[in-house]
């Protein structure tokens, strides 16, 4: 008996010594000190010995026991060191590179517009995206029966209550709140049920609008021009098409020469060598009266542009689902 134990207290030892984690620990310790153990086992069998041997074997076995326990506690001592090592950090190594952020291309547009209407006095304001059937089609002299105001076209969130479709709202919404005269660029996100290559049901728009006395359509050409000419270069043209908006009376549509192939004619422009750009006009009467303004005393003009148009014909861009598909290696290029 004498001598099972020694084996047991051996084997337990040198197990110990090889065990290289936690996990090895714990089931070396339930297999010799554990309820069932090895050690426990043999301390039991102690009764049955001649009463003579009892005394050495007792002895041996709980010196057996002692040494397996210091055993254990060594060798979880040395892997918890080992572990901390690991985990330590290793200054020698390389650090890991830092990706540089880029502004999004439809951001950089926006904010590229503000500025240059900045610097000709206008001031940027936002307003809400939630918005009222008043600010958005009522207000602008949309009437009940005008197709814009379709289910098609506009995601209504009650019988009054819709996502704004433009950002024209903020004229009258600035217009009841102020005199003239007035400057206002009003950049945002507008909302449309549409979805294809050239739409998406959330896009952003920047509107402008000015009023004061004798504010004329030479104004509003001159403003978009110097516009045009700051956001691409000064040597691309513009034309004014006559149009229809139920807020502006006379209308246009403002087209800028193909920037991709300067008036030959490319795929972009569809041969016709122009891209139109925007739509614009001056401030329907109509418009004026709601918000209480004499039109024998003001006029004004009001433009709005999409913003992706501006930056796919800025970058050469042709998917505007590209700007909210958040790839960064497309987004990564500007
Ligand atoms: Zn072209």
């Amino acid at each position: 008996m004498a001598k099972s134990i020694d084996e047991i207290r051996d084997r337990a030892l040198r197990e110990i010594e090889s065990a290289s984690d936690e996990e090895t620990i714990h089931a070396l310790s339930v297999k010799y000190l554990g309820r069932k153990g090895q050690v426990t086992l043999f301390l039991r069998t102690l009764a049955e010995l001649p009463a003579e041997e009892r005394p050495a074997a007792g002895k041996a076995a709980n010196q057996a026991k002692h040494l397996i326990r210091e055993a254990l506690d060594r060798a979880a001592e040395r892997i918890a060191a080992s572990r901390e090592k690991d985990d330590a950090i290793d200054v020698s190594l390389p650090g890991r590179p830092v990706r540089r952020g880029t502004l999004h291309p439809v951001t950089r547009i926006t904010g590229i517009i503000c500025e240059i209407f900045g610097r000709m006095g206008f001031e940027v304001v936002e307003g809400p995206e939630i918005e009222t059937d008043y600010y958005n089609f009522e207000a602008l002299n949309i009437p009940r029966e005008h197709p814009a105001r379709d289910m098609q076209d506009t995601f209504y969130i009650s019988d009054n209550v819709v996502l704004r479709t433009h950002t024209s709202p903020t004229q009258p919404r600035v217009m009841e709140q102020r005199t003239p005269p007035l400057r206002i660029i009003a950049p945002g996100k507008v909302y449309r049920c549409d979805s294809d290559v050239t739409h998406t049901p959330m896009f952003h728009q920047v509107e402008g609008l000015m009023v004061d006395r004798k504010v004329s359509f030479g104004d509003l050409k001159g403003v978009l021009t110097a516009f045009v000419h700051r956001m691409f270069d000064d040597q691309t043209s513009l034309r004014f098409r006559p149009s229809y908006f139920p807020f502006t009376e006379p209308s246009a549509e403002v087209d800028i020469r193909c920037v991709a192939c300067r008036g030959r004619g490319c795929r972009i422009c569809s041969n016709t060598g122009w891209l139109e750009i925007l739509g614009a006009g001056m401030v329907h009467p109509a418009v004026f009266e709601k918000v209480g303004y004499d039109t024998a005393k003001y006029t004004g003009f009001a433009f709005g542009m999409g913003v992706e148009r501006i930056a796919m014909l800025k970058y050469n861009i042709d998917d505007t689902r590209k700007f909210f598909e958040n790839d960064i290696r497309f987004l990564g290029q500007f």
